[in-house]
């Protein structure tokens, strides 16, 4: 529960307008969500940060801290789409530009963002997804793919990252891997996994898309004749040219987390 002594009092505090930023279809339903400890007051973006340190207890306040980041980041991200000519970013990126959106695919499904920088999609919008997303649409050089498989750390720019990407990425999807092959495979299918060109003689060699200029080759083999089971993640060569590598670690530490609720709750 939080700190506060009823619905109404969070309430009072909110615009009012039921604009659904917070993800909760109203103003009421936010609050209460606020009020039975189940949402942050910082979700609604329209709470200012005296307000937070007013009403927030302490893991409020530093997951108030991190959503107000997250928030800040993506308004930014926001103007520099306003200021971007996106018919040409869609042309770069070899993407269908029409009624002022720009239209791609993530894991299969279709992704559009408008001239002001708003999103529209039938995927679950996660924190890890957005700033790629908008990073790869402002930023990526859209080189076209070479059919080139390297790890991550022969990235050229992913020296600061690779330590971090063996253990938050790597041995996540390999723990998934190990605790259900079969259910691994099937998540990967399940965004659109398809098999790789020249067959990578693995259990399972699958290439999903979080991006287009991005695909991720995923290759496991199970455990055999004493030998321990193994788990590899190989990125096309011009993958640090086609989205910033902290965007590259966030999408794809974020996809193994998002495996990981699905194992959790179906596996
Ligand atoms: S984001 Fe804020 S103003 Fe919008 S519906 Fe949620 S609580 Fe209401």
């Amino acid at each position: 529960m939080s700190n506060f002594k009823n619905v109404m009092e969070v309430f009072k505090l909110l615009e009012k307008t039921n604009c659904r930023k917070c993800n909760k279809p109203t103003c009421l339903a936010f609050a209460a969500a606020v009020f039975q400890g189940q949402a942050s007051l910082s979700e609604c973006p329209f709470i200012d940060e005296e307000t937070i340190k007013a009403h927030g207890d302490k893991n409020d306040k530093v997951k108030a801290g991190v959503e107000l980041d997250y928030q800040k980041a993506i308004r930014n991200l926001k103007e520099k789409i306003k200021q971007t000519d996106l018919e040409s970013r869609a042309r770069i990126l070899g993407e269908r530009f029409s009624n002022g959106r720009l239209t791609l695919k993530i894991l299969g499904k279709d992704l559009s963002v408008d001239t002001n920088g708003e999103i529209s999609t039938d995927l679950h919008v996660n924190h890890w997804l957005v700033p790629p997303v908008m990073n790869y649409i402002l930023s990526s050089k859209g080189l076209a793919l070479t059919g080139t498989w390297v790890p991550f750390r022969e990235l050229k720019t992913s020296k600061d990252w690779a330590r971090f990407f063996e253990h938050q990425c790597v041995d996540l999807f390999k723990k998934i891997a190990d605790s259900s092959p079969s259910f691994f495979e099937n998540i990967i299918e399940l965004f659109n996994g398809r098999p790789v060109e020249n067959h990578y003689d693995a259990d399972i060699s699958l290439i999903i898309k979080p991006l287009p200029l991005l695909p991720l080759l995923i290759c496991y083999n199970n455990p055999e004749e004493g030998m321990a089971s193994d788990l590899n993640l190989f990125f096309d060569a011009t993958a640090d040219k086609n989205l910033p590598i902290e965007n590259i670690y966030t999408l794809t530490t974020g996809l193994a987390t998002m495996f990981e609720k699905l194992a959790l709750t179906h596996g």
